[in-house]
């Protein structure tokens, strides 16, 4: 029988973790399959676009994995048993159970609502494809003629604000922080970010915490009303609770914690990647959720899956946070490099070099999904038995 490996989600961090797999280890061995909700790559880092009204590039999964024997279950995962090594899953045909010897999880996260009222009923987000969809839908009934009230001050109500405003020039949109606007950036990319929201003429509110979201307002706990027509709430990711339900080891937030290996410290045949995971990155810092921790930590996993179940020894890749690239709309962006301790640099590359930068980074993100050894010839790793994990197998 075939050692199954089951990667749950493919995303950024489970379909490059899934094809590396396939192109390393000996399909005579091992049977990978992939479970994700949707049939297709979303590519998650354009989902304002998206709700902006541009149209994304459809990419299959049975395209991305194309070639490499990799099964794909399109369904909702619903539970992780991990004593018994099952996974739940739930489709059209009803409820059905995966067994595992090995997992990978890699659901990736969602929009956190920080329990304020009313933004479960009343809000929009853009951290999912239905979600993105729902938003632009409003926002096509609300034609050249409304307000849009973004929630949230970093990168994704950054994206979000300044996409809707170039995208849909006639609707009025403002921003609600509770601290400032990119307050972390470097004094160059902050002037820049200021310029920009000032060209796009969207109406700025610091230091400002909303209490509640009602359909057509959301008010502050100073009891300022913001009236909305569309209210998205780009506040912050959360994980998914089916790792926490399922008994895995977390931290507060519900992201799984791990040994540098990318292995549950409470199950190491659980291997994490993606926002999932929580650890800690080489400035002694929590890794953040992002695109470039999705590659980081999948490379890591990947090796030690391999390494674990073939014998090999497991390289270390790093576990960096260089900085942020932030778009504001199709023409212009900031490409925020981050010191060693994760400060911003006060030198920041900005404007159209930026978004063409930006872009290039997304398209070259979304090819190394069907191309995860980057043109280097794969392997046939064989089989040899798991073995105990060991931090001492790892080669520098
Ligand atoms: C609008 C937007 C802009 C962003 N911009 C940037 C950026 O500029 N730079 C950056 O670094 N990061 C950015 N991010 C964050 C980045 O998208 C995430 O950090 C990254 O996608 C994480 O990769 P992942 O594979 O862990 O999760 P995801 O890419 O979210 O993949 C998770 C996968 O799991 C599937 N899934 C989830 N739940 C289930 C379930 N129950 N059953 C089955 N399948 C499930 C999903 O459908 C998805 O395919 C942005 C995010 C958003 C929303």
């Amino acid at each position: 029988m075939k050692h199954r490996i089951v990667v749950l989600g493919a995303g950024y961090a489970g379909a490059f973790c899934a094809g590396y797999l396939a192109r390393q280890l000996h399909a005579d061995d091992f049977a990978i399959t992939v479970v994700n909700a949707e049939p297709d790559f979303v590519e998650r880092l354009r989902l304002h676009q998206l709700a902006a009204g541009q149209e994304l590039r459809h990419r299959p999964l049975a395209e991305v994995f194309a070639g490499t024997g990799i099964r794909v279950r399109v369904a909702r995962v619903t539970a992780v048993d991990v004593e018994a090594r099952t996974v739940a899953v739930a489709d059209d045909a009803g409820i059905d159970r995966l067994e595992y010897d090995t997992l990978l999880y890699a659901l990736g996260s969602t929009a956190a609502d920080q329990e304020v009222p009313g933004v479960h009923e009343h809000a929009f987000h853009v951290a999912a494809r239905p979600a993105a969809l729902r938003l632009r839908a409003r926002l096509d009934e609300l034609g050249e003629d409304g307000k849009v009230l973004v929630v949230g001050g970093n990168l994704t109500a950054i994206e979000a604000a300044t996409e809707l405003a170039e995208s849909r020039p006639g609707l009025r949109v403002g921003l609600v922080t509770s601290g400032e606007l990119g307050g972390w950036l470097g004094a160059m990319g902050r002037r820049h970010l200021l310029r920009a929201f000032d060209r796009f003429g969207i109406a700025v509110h610091e230091h400002t915490t909303i209490g509640c979201v009602e359909e057509d307002a959301a008010v502050a706990t100073d009891g300022t009303v913001f009236a909305s027509d569309a209210t998205v709430w780009a506040a912050g990711f959360a994980v998914h609770p089916i790792a926490a339900a399922s008994g895995l080891d977390v931290v507060a937030d519900g992201r799984i914690t791990v040994d540098r290996q990318m292995r549950s410290v409470s199950h190491p045949d659980v291997y994490v990647a993606g926002d999932s995971v929580f650890v800690i990155g080489e400035n002694g810092r929590p890794l953040p959720m992002s695109c470039a921790s999705a590659g980081f930590t999948g490379m890591q996993a990947t090796a030690a899956i391999i390494g674990d179940r073939t014998g090999r020894k497991i390289p270390t890749t790093s576990l960096s946070y260089v900085g942020n690239h932030i778009s504001l709309g199709r023409k212009d962006g900031i490409f925020q490099l981050v010191d060693g301790t994760a400060r911003a640099k006060s030198w920041a590359l900005c404007g159209r070099t930026a978004a063409v930068v930006k872009s290039k980074i997304l398209d070259t993100a979304a090819w190394s999904l069907s191309h995860p050894t980057f043109g280097k010839p794969g392997h046939r790793y064989r089989w040899t038995g798991s073995r105990e994990p060991s931090p001492h197998v790892v080669a520098a």
